[in-house]
């Protein structure tokens, strides 16, 4: 059995039986990097010495009863790790390396985790497939000429590839659940305040989600039971009990009624992805559960109000980067020239586009036009969700439109971009929970998933339909070959 193929149930498990050691399974894992890598790019840091001495460490306290004891997972580079560099896979954080640790990172080390290394993303998260990272695009392990997604692309390839047990990742407007979809991985996105984000580099403060990205739903489960959970060093994070996720599992979702929105089925939805999800349905529908179509009316103009929302807190959050704080500073001549020196040359193109765009968004005179309206969408879109929720248990979509697409397809076109996340947006606008989980292969071999919406806080159901579902296809079996 090659180890670094096994999932975090089947490792510590194996670990627990002393049937493997965590060294050996971290040399595993790091034989995979030093195989596959190269060609696939996964990661912007590896921190193989750390981790070899950790792994080592952890055989010392076998048994005690840490859930995550011995377990390498990868990180997404936007997530603070104390003393480790966190590059946001931007230049302006090129040589930031974080005084403190993120609230999720220091859950995982309490559990007794070994991290490998920090993953690629879209420079501050902004972005679809991870070609905005200022050191380099990852690809698709499924087919190398293609994008894994983004922003948390690095993370599913990586879980993808095999070069980590599992990852976390941050999704603002899909950035968990895209890059799930494209590289045939589960994905899921919490509940806004479930996990904590102390120590994640914020982009758009009213959206950002922290969450796991693995190689099946159970394993999504028990790192939600390590990372959810009321911090006080975040004033977001709801203060309310936690669910053991893992017994979400192992359940017949018999009776259960999900809901088809008629509007994710649109003009310009692939044929393959919709067969993929409609097979998925009559799969679900053969386990007991009752499918009935619904409308949400809203979800239209969901892209146009997020990229109001997200690119105008992000003006704000990203106006630290200043050169005097931390970060990259290029000297100038006077104060403004310096400013000026360092946001230019530090932040790529995409990111400037979005400051000027929430800048402009937020001006005196626009700010009600823009600002204010898109406010007044979200809370449609949220209605939409509430009014479903009243008939359904969980609402059943598409993740993304296509497959992964090629590098290098939609760069140019900003727009083009912005539209992959037409499916995933509307969960992030109303705070509630969702998750895709790998629902088929188009004839080219490139993995579809299928979105799991569900209400607020209400993890557990999602994650008992996905199980299910996931426990009667077996997709998730499929591997790429590299
Ligand atoms: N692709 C979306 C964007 O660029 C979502 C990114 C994210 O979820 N971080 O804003």
């Amino acid at each position: 059995m090659e180890l670094y193929r096994l999932t975090i149930d089947e490792a510590r498990l194996a670990i627990e039986k002393g049937e493997i050691s965590s060294l050996e399974l971290t040399n595993a894992v790091y034989e995979r990097i030093g195989h596959v890598e190269g060609r696939v790019g996964a990661y912007v840091f590896l921190n193989k010495d750390i981790a070899l001495r950790e792994a080592e460490e952890a055989a010392g306290r076998q048994n005690k009863g840490l859930s995550l004891s011995g377990i390498p997972l990868a990180v997404k580079d936007n997530i603070c790790t104390e003393g480790v560099r966190t590059t946001c896979s931007s230049k302006i954080l090129e040589n930031f390396i974080p005084p403190y640790e993120s609230t999720v990172t220091g859950r995982l080390r309490e559990s007794g985790y070994v991290l490998t290394g920090k993953t690629n993303l879209d420079e501050f998260a902004m972005g679809s497939s991870t070609e905005n990272s200022a050191y380099g695009t990852t690809k698709n392990p499924w087919d190398m000429e293609r994008v894994p997604g983004g922003s948390s692309g690095g993370s599913a390839a990586a879980v993808a590839a095999d070069e980590c047990i599992a990852a976390l990742g941050s999704d603002t407007g899909g950035s968990i659940r895209q890059p799930a979809a494209f590289c045939g991985v589960v994905g899921l996105k919490p509940t806004y305040g479930r996990v904590p984000r102390y120590g994640l580099v914020a982009f758009a403060s009213s959206l950002d989600q922290i969450g796991p990205i693995t190689k099946n739903v159970k394993d999504a489960a028990i790192l939600m039971n390590v990372i959810a959970g009321h911090d006080p060093c975040d004033s977001t994070s709801a203060n309310i009990p936690v669910p053991d996720f893992t017994r979400s599992v192992g359940h017949d979702i018999r009776g259960m009624k999900v809901g088809i929105p008629k509007e994710y089925f649109i003009e310009g939805i692939d044929r393959e992805v919709e067969e993929s999800v409609q097979k998925a349905i009559i799969n679900l529908e053969s386990l007991g559960a009752r499918a009935v179509e619904i409308s949400m009316p809203h979800t239209g103009y969901a892209v146009a109000a997020y990229y109001i929302l997200a690119t105008s807190e992000a003006s704000s959050n990203l106006a630290r980067y200043d050169g005097v704080r931390y970060g990259l500073r290029v000297d100038g001549k006077d104060l403004i020239d310096m400013y000026m020196k360092t946001r230019e040359q530090g932040f790529g193109a995409e990111v400037k586009r979005r400051i000027i765009l929430g800048t402009y968004a937020l001006s005196s005179g626009y700010y009600d036009a823009y600002y204010k309206k898109a406010q007044q969408v979200r809370t449609l879109v949220r209605q939409d969700f509430e009014n479903a929720f009243e008939t359904v248990d969980a609402i059943i979509t598409p993740t993304t439109p296509t497959p992964a697409f090629k590098i290098g397809e939609k760069i140019k076109d900003p727009l083009q971009m912005y539209l992959t996340d037409i499916f995933t947006i509307s969960v992030n606008l109303a705070g509630i929970p969702a998750l895709s989980v790998p629902c088929g292969f188009t004839s080219q071999g490139l993995p579809v998933g299928l979105q799991i919406i569900g209400k607020p806080f209400d993890e557990e159901t999602i994650l008992k339909v996905a199980h299910a579902y996931e426990q009667n296809s077996g997709w998730h079996k499929r591997k790429p070959e590299l």
